[in-house]
């Protein structure tokens, strides 16, 4: 094949010429292969756009036209063409160089093959917003100010104990980065303006980063740390670690350990937290010990201020990168070590688009990289246990929390037939007042939002339902309003049953605002702070809670958005309340999913000196789950857990695919799932189940149906979904549905 550098153009009216040329070609077109974000499983060609080409094409973005539209791509190989005839020309080049090289753009090519999703929409996910839209890679040094050679030869005319004057004067000794700047003088870019528009002073960029504090010194590494901070610090190229250590048993100090090592080495470490593990104590915590600028990632943060640290990681002027799920897509050219903490954590999984997993993607990432990957948490998921059991894994183990603090006690507590105060037994009331009467915090934990899941009928038994979804409105407003957690609809609730006109409507079970609206009735000298979803929209508005809280006695009610990151040297009982939903449910990993809750919500407690209970009301005191949990903590149970999902043939035995579509009627998406299960065929490799409904079958409107694959092997389910997915896009039953493939799904809703 003739491959012309693609800055080679020729006149528009010749390439007309050619594309009405039918005779022997006398040389080929070169054309620009590139990916564009849309739903189309497949490449498309673009001639070469006006102007000067950058000199490595593959990996710079490209503006073209698309039907009526304008979009920005990604060139990914160059192809040719005997006439031009259909192509049309791309619009401009976006980049000088690349934006997409090395390691990043083979990985991000690995995660399009391995969701089988178009390479276009992948890209289009892992680029900040700026950068998928085509903006220039933003400016990331520093700026500073300096005065002119007239500057210093005015200053002393400048009014003196004016604005300006002040600032010449500063200026007069150094130039200043703009931080310091606002550090030292209020108002000091209407100073730095009015001398700059009489030339006396300008604008430079910094060559040096500015100065940050000394590292703060961390404590002594207990034997295990060391040996763990040991093993990794002497990983050569690709090595995964497992850092499996209790609650508080100093896992943190490890990583950090293992940054300042990968630091001295000249390299960058990246960190992974869950999306409500990233809070400004941790960055604090982090900036603090290492001493140099930390570059957080998170959902808080605007497009820009992403684009952003995407730009200074890919210049290698990032050197440490804290976020959340979606820097795993950060450029690192010196990259030194991954690390992905409570790596069981579900908001690891993106669950609409491109459905990748941030830790397995991780996992991918090192290997390419060559450098070692840890992962750690005090639950580990079974697919990493089986990874750490079968030696791919190194298993780093913390067994014992660090410094004083000792492990909580646990009590099961039977509350069958104990009458229950809006879902508290007398014991539980009892245990909290004890513990605020002695000057410490606790923690009343329910995994529900909202005043209760249901309103009912008393005398038909009527529930209010979602007129979009299979399910019941949450009552919220102590019982005055109705929302779906599902498709977000709300309503005022209805005073009178529709069904019998009755107006006996109660609010049936409990959520976190019942229990605050009790706690705080039952303990009026005390606070009470509720934190979930509906108190804490905005990022910080966690840490102003915990602020109001302080180190007073007092009560936190709240979701599982209590049960991480934060230390609460204060708290001293962890009540869980309404457990028994969780250990009944359909979803192979709903015990999984239970028990790391659990531990993580127990694990809140005591851990400071004073020691900690935590207490489990149930009703099936007998479960064998928590009984396991009890008697042998997380690892006996997880190891019972592995031994049943291998007698099942579920994940990690198993691997699995999850087709799901949903159309406004049922038939659409049974017969797009019907259709994709005939493409399969007679095979002995997947075995196809569906398409039957989702478990919820309805939502926001739509039926939603699915069609779930699995295979023992991993490599012959890839080898069936690459032949079956692109047929699924020519299918003329897919245009009636919107469907998906999720490869390895985590939850099967
Ligand atoms: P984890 O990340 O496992 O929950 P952390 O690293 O946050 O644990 O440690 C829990 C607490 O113990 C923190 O307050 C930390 O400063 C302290 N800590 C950690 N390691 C040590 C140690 N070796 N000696 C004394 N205190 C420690
Ligand atoms: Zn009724
Ligand atoms: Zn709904």
């Amino acid at each position: 094949m003739i491959q012309r550098a693609p800055s080679r153009r020729r006149p528009p009216a010749i390439r007309a010429r050619m594309a009405r040329y039918t005779g022997p070609m006398l040389s080929p077109i070169p054309t620009l292969q590139v990916a564009l974000p849309v739903p189309l499983p497949r490449l498309f060609d673009y001639l070469s756009p006006e102007g000067v080409a950058p000199t490595v094409a593959v990996g710079c973005r490209l503006k073209v036209p698309f039907g009526n539209r304008e979009l920005v791509g990604v060139v990914v190989g160059h192809g040719q063409t005997d006439d031009g005839q259909g192509l049309r020309q791309a619009l401009a080049w976006c980049d000088p160089q690349p934006l997409l090289q090395g390691e990043l753009w083979q990985s991000l090519q690995w995660l399009a093959r391995y969701t089988h999703a178009p390479l276009g929409e992948v890209l289009s996910t892992a680029l900040p917003g700026p950068l998928r839209h085509g903006e220039a890679l933003p400016d990331t040094h520093h700026w500073g100010w300096q005065l002119t050679p007239e500057g210093h030869a005015q200053r002393g005319k400048l009014r003196a104990g004016s604005r300006p004057r002040q600032l010449a004067e500063l200026l007069a000794e150094a130039v200043v980065d703009e931080d310091v700047l606002g550090e030292r003088t209020e108002d000091w870019r209407t100073a730095a303006r009015s001398l700059s528009k009489r030339a006396l002073a300008e604008r430079v960029a910094m060559t040096v980063a500015p100065q940050h504090a000394q590292p703060l010194p961390g404590p002594t590494l207990n034997p295990d740390q060391a040996e763990a901070v040991t093993a990794i610090n002497a990983a050569d190229g690709f090595q995964p670690f497992l850092l499996d250590g209790v609650t508080g048993s100093g896992k943190t100090e490890v990583y950090l350990q293992a940054i300042i090592h990968c630091l001295a080495q000249g390299r960058q470490a990246l960190v992974l937290v869950p999306e409500i593990g990233l809070t400004p104590q941790t960055l604090a915590r982090f900036r603090g010990r290492l001493g140099i600028a930390v570059h957080a990632l998170h959902s808080g943060l605007n497009d820009n201020e992403r684009a952003r640290v995407w730009a200074a990681a890919s210049r290698g002027e990032a050197r440490v990168i804290v976020g959340t799920r979606s820097a795993v897509f950060t450029p690192l050219p010196q990259a030194g070590l991954l690390i992905i903490d409570e790596e069981h954590d579900g908001s690891y999984k993106q669950q609409d688009g491109i459905r990748y997993h941030a830790r397995d993607f991780a996992l991918v990432r090192a290997k390419a990289l060559g450098i070692p990957v840890l992962l750690g948490s005090a639950t580990p998921s079974l697919e990493t246990l089986h990874n750490a059991y079968a030696g791919r894994y190194a298993h780093l183990r913390l067994k014992q929390r660090a410094g004083d603090a000792r492990p909580p006690r646990v009590r099961i507590l039977d509350v069958r037939k104990r009458p229950l105060h809006d879902g508290l037994s007398a014991d539980v009331l009892a245990g909290i007042g004890e513990h605020l009467q002695r000057g410490q915090q606790v923690l009343v934990f329910k995994n529900r939002r909202g005043y209760a899941p249901v309103l009912l009928c008393h005398d038909c038994g009527w529930t209010a339902p979602c007129n979009r979804c299979d399910a019941p409105m949450t009552v919220h407003g102590g019982g005055r309003r109705l929302q779906c957690h599902h498709c977000g609809a709300r309503q005022p609730a209805p005073l009178a049953c529709p069904a019998c006109g009755s107006l006996a409507l109660q609010p049936q079970g409990i959520g976190t605002e019942r229990l605050e609206e009790h706690l705080t009735a039952a303990f009026a000298d005390f606070p009470v702070v509720r934190i979930d979803r509906g108190t804490t929209s905005r990022r910080d508005a966690l840490e102003q809670q915990l602020a109001r809280l302080g180190d007073q006695p007092g009560i936190l009610v709240g979701t599982q958005i209590l049960a991480k990151g934060h230390d609460l040297p204060k708290l001293t009982l962890v009540v869980v309340v309404g457990i028994d939903e969780g250990l009944f449910s359909a979803d192979f990993r709903a015990s999984e999913k239970l028990a790391q809750q659990l531990i993580q919500v127990a694990g809140r407690a005591g851990r400071a000196r004073d020691p900690g209970e935590v207490w489990l009301q149930t009703h099936h005191p007998g479960h064998p789950l928590l009984e396991t949990l009890v008697s042998g903590g997380y690892h006996p149970f997880a190891q019972a857990e592995l031994n049943q999902r291998q007698a099942a043939g579920f994940p990690p035995f198993a691997h699995l695919a999850l087709m799901r579509a949903e159309a406004q009627q049922v038939e659409h998406a049974n017969a797009f799932l019907l259709a994709a299960r005939q493409l399969l065929g007679e095979q002995n490799v997947v075995e196809a189940y569906g398409p039957m409904p989702a478990p919820m079958p309805r939502r926001a409107g739509y039926q939603r149906t699915q069609l779930l694959l699995s295979a023992l092997q991993r490599p012959p389910l890839h080898g069936v979904l690459a032949q079956l997915v692109p047929q699924l896009y020519a299918l003329p039953e897919a245009r009636k549905v919107r469907w998906s493939l999720d490869v390895d799904p985590t939850d099967l809703y």
